[in-house]
C-alpha cells in the first residue's frame, strides 16, 4: 500500500467543543482513511503507485479517465492540509508578513473573515474553501469536490472542508456557525505563515 492515512497532528478530542472527536472519528478514521483505501486500490500496479500525492494531483487533474485518481489522491492531500490548517491555540489573528499580507489584499483581517465566510458558505454543494498565494497576492478560492487550487498554479495556506461531512453530526445544517468557529477559534495562522512561499 503506497499511500497511508497520516495521524491527526492533535488528539482527537482537542478541537471540542468546535469539532467534536466523534465528527473527528467519522471524518478522519472513516472519510479520509476512505479516500487513502480508495487511491491505493486505484493505483495498485500502475506507476502512479511510484509518485507522490502533489505529482498524482498535478498530473491527473483535468483528465476524465483519471477520475479515481485525482479524486482519491487530492481527498488525501486536502484533509491532511485541513487538519494542519487548524490547532487546539488556533484563531486570534495573523502576525508578521501573513498579516501585512492579508492586509493588502482584504484591508484588514476582519475583512479576510468576511470574505471567508462568505465564500465558504456560498459554495454550492461539496469542497474546500482556501486562503492561497497567487504570485505573491493573497486570496480566497472555492474548489467543488476534491478540487485543489495547485492544479493552477496557486500555493495553498489554508483550507476548510465544507462537505457536509465536515460539520453536520456537529451543526446540522448551521454551515455558517462552523465557518465562524474556524476562523474565531481553530484557524492555525503559524501553518499559514509557513506556507508562505519564500521568493
Ligand atoms: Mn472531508
Amino acid at each position: 500500500m503506497p499511500f497511508s492515512t497520516p495521524a491527526l497532528p492533535w488528539a482527537a478530542d482537542a478541537l471540542a467543543p468546535y469539532i467534536s472527536a466523534n465528527t473527528l472519528g467519522f471524518h478522519h478514521g472513516k472519510h479520509h482513511a476512505g479516500y487513502v483505501a480508495k487511491l491505493n486500490a486505484a493505483v495498485e500496479g500502475t506507476p502512479y503507485a511510484e509518485k507522490s500525492l502533489e505529482t498524482l494531483i498535478r498530473e491527473t487533474a483535468g483528465d476524465a479517465t483519471k477520475g479515481a485518481i485525482f479524486n482519491n489522491a487530492a481527498q488525501a492531500w486536502n484533509h491532511d492540509f485541513f487538519w494542519r490548517s487548524m490547532s487546539p491555540t488556533g484563531g486570534g489573528e495573523p502576525q508578521g508578513a501573513l498579516r501585512q499580507k492579508i492586509e493588502a489584499a482584504f484591508g484588514s483581517v476582519e475583512g479576510f473573515k468576511k470574505e471567508f465566510a462568505a465564500k465558504a458558505g456560498t459554495l454550492f454543494g461539496s469542497g474546500w474553501t482556501w486562503l492561497v498565494d497567487n504570485n505573491g497576492t493573497l486570496e480566497i478560492v472555492q474548489t467543488v469536490n476534491a478540487g485543489n487550487p495547485m492544479t493552477v498554479g496557486k500555493t495553498p495556506l489554508l483550507t476548510l472542508d465544507v462537505w457536509e461531512h465536515a460539520y453536520y453530526l456537529d451543526y446540522q445544517n448551521r454551515r455558517p456557525d462552523f465557518i465562524q468557529a474556524y476562523l474565531d477559534h481553530l484557524v492555525n495562522w503559524d501553518f499559514a505563515a509557513a506556507n508562505l512561499p519564500t521568493d
